[in-house]
Formats: structure tokens, sequence, C-alpha cells
């Protein structure tokens, strides 16, 4: 565990993730991160290729007991890498990271909503049918979470001032505070599959959002995947300014 100091500074936690990762196992550094309590793991496996490929959802349901008369808002971002040679800052570690940050500052306070983290595995095989978004789809459809359900999903977010909301249908979408831009492959897409409302969110440069609009990528977007999508890419000021944001949303 960290101090709690640095438990809500989402660029130190990025770092001590790396620096754990880079040391072996990813899925260990994340869950030494999660209070132990609050700590749910879920492994899963829809690709049919044996338990040695096993995936596994991280959860962190601990915040506050789930009230049914309030709605519940889980937060989420994939953990899972496609290369764990590389420090994968951008794709997703540093998503990992704001809500990791997020998840400290708001534990124990009291809340119009119920709140979930979860972090899922397997995004990167890019289809709702292998994705961990299945699994939790399937949880939020079988009422686990309540009955009155939205996801905040945070993809992309090393840098830059401007915050982005995907097309997916979620209660974000189309609120003015946000950049409304078109984005890869995301568990949004999947857990719309699965008729789940979900707002994919992130932040970028004003350079990354001149490139969306005019080629439809960023430069942002495309270190992912490789091993330019590393530490230096985070801006600690920028990330800790989506805590901020992220942060404002739940409490207002
Ligand atoms: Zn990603």
């Amino acid at each position: 565990m960290t101090t709690p100091t640095t438990a809500t500074d989402a660029y130190a936690l990025l770092t001590e993730l790396i620096l754990q990762s880079r040391q072996g196992n990813r899925l260990k550094a994340l869950t030494n991160f999660i209070p132990q309590q609050a700590l749910e793991l879920e492994p899963f496996n829809y690709t049919g290729s044996g338990p040695s490929d096993r995936f596994v959802n991280v959860y962190d349901r601990g915040i506050i007991p789930l009230d049914h008369t309030k709605p519940t808002w889980i937060f989420l971002a994939h953990h899972d890498v496609v290369n764990p040679a590389y420090d994968n800052v951008v794709d997703n570690t540093g998503s990992v990271s704001v809500l990791l940050a997020l998840a400290h500052r708001l534990r124990n306070q009291v809340l119009k909503t119920n709140l979930v983290f979860c972090y899922t595995d397997a995004e990167e095989l890019a289809s709702p049918q292998l994705g961990g978004a299945r699994k939790l789809a399937e949880r939020i459809n079988a009422g686990d979470f309540g009955p009155q359900v939205e996801t905040i999903n945070l993809e992309v977010s090393a840098r830059g001032t401007v915050v982005w909301v995907n097309q997916c249908d979620g209660f974000l979408k189309g609120d003015p505070r946000f950049v409304p831009v078109s984005s890869p492959f995301s568990d949004s897409y999947s857990l719309n599959f699965w008729g789940v409302r979900s707002s994919c969110i992130g932040i970028m440069t004003e350079d990354d959002l001149q490139a969306v609009h005019q080629r439809g990528f960023t430069d942002t977007w495309q270190l992912c995947h490789s091993p330019g999508d590393k530490l230096e890419v985070a801006n600690r000021e920028d990330l800790n300014r989506f805590v901020d944001v992220l942060e404002g949303l739940v409490q207002e």
C-alpha cells in the first residue's frame, strides 16, 4: 500500500504502477492499490482456450455500501495491455491511475450515488463477445449493482486539458462541459452492445483535439501499443486536473 498522500496523486500512482509492472505482474501491482476489504477478483474466460488463458476483472466496491434508493455509478478502465514490455501509459495505465486516485479521494464521503470501480481485462481483444466488459454487463443486467446504473469508462488519458466524451450512449453524451469526439473501440462499445449505458471519457491536448477533428486520430493515440507509450508522455497536472473534474461530477 502507498501512503495516503501518494494515493490521491494520480501521477504518483501511475509511476508506482509502472515501476511495479516492469518488475513483473501488472495485476498484482494494480491490486496493491485497492484496500483488501474492497477488492473483488472476477476471473473469466470467453475465449475457450483453457484456464492458462484466464482473464480477471478487478472490482473495488468498498467505497460505500450499496443503497438501492440511489443510482449506482460504475467507473471503469481496462487494465490489460497489448505488450507488457511497454509502459502503456496512454493505453490505459493513465486512466487506471486516475480512477485509483479518485477512489482514494472519495473514500468515506457521503454521495448521491453508489460508487463502484471496475478495472476490466481483455479490452485489447477489441471484442464485445470476449472482453471483460461483457462480464460486467452481465452483472449489471442481472441487477447486481441495483436498478439504476450508469457506467463511466476512462480511456487513453495521459495528458491534456481537454476533457472529451465519445459517441457511445451514456448520460455524459451531449454534456456541454465535455468536447464530443469519435474515439476508437472501447469497453463502452461492448457495454452498449450488451444493452448497458456507457459514457467513454478522457483527456487530450488542444493539438490532439485539432488532429482528431482533421484526421480522426491523435498523435497521442498513435502511441498506443508501441514502445513510445511511456511514462514521459504523462503530465502530472493534467492527470490530477482530470481527477478534480470527475470528483466534481460525483459531488454535484
Ligand atoms: Zn485502451
